[in-house]
């Protein structure tokens, strides 16, 4: 069943994109926005956690090279909240963790995308998890 908001649309699902870099985030704000998904926006893992309580996204885009909290252990700590544990996680990293894939997915992580983001994948993969 498709639940319908004001404007007659399937309503927005939200999408929590976690990354320090803020060109980046930019970039994928915007490929979001574009597909008709709310994004929340947090700068390191912390304020992951902390957005996701109060927010509580369908999916979370989760960057892992990140100051403070980085993306490993945010993910962790979702998936151990009995709040938050069915939200999607896709870890994106750098080309710096080529071959990390395997390691990612044995994590717990329902997805991977690598940087530079292709723009058709990301929401192929994202639409697949939650749509
Ligand atoms: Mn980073």
């Amino acid at each position: 069943m498709q639940v319908y908001g004001i404007k007659g649309g399937a309503m927005a699902k939200k999408v929590m994109v976690v990354e320090d870099n803020a060109m980046n985030r930019l970039l994928l704000k915007d490929i979001l926005k574009f597909h008709g998904y709310e994004v929340i926006e947090a700068l390191n893992g912390e304020e992951c956690i902390e957005k996701a309580r109060r927010e509580l996204p369908d999916l979370i885009l989760m960057d892992m090279q990140m100051p403070v909290m980085d993306g490993f252990e945010a993910s962790l700590l979702i998936k151990k909240d009995p709040g938050l544990k069915n939200v999607k996680i896709i870890a994106v990293t750098s080309l710096a963790m080529h071959g990390d894939k395997e390691k990612i997915l044995e994590s717990g992580f329902d997805g991977y995308l690598a940087k530079p983001i292709d723009t058709h994948k990301l929401p192929e993969l994202i639409k697949k998890l939650i749509e």
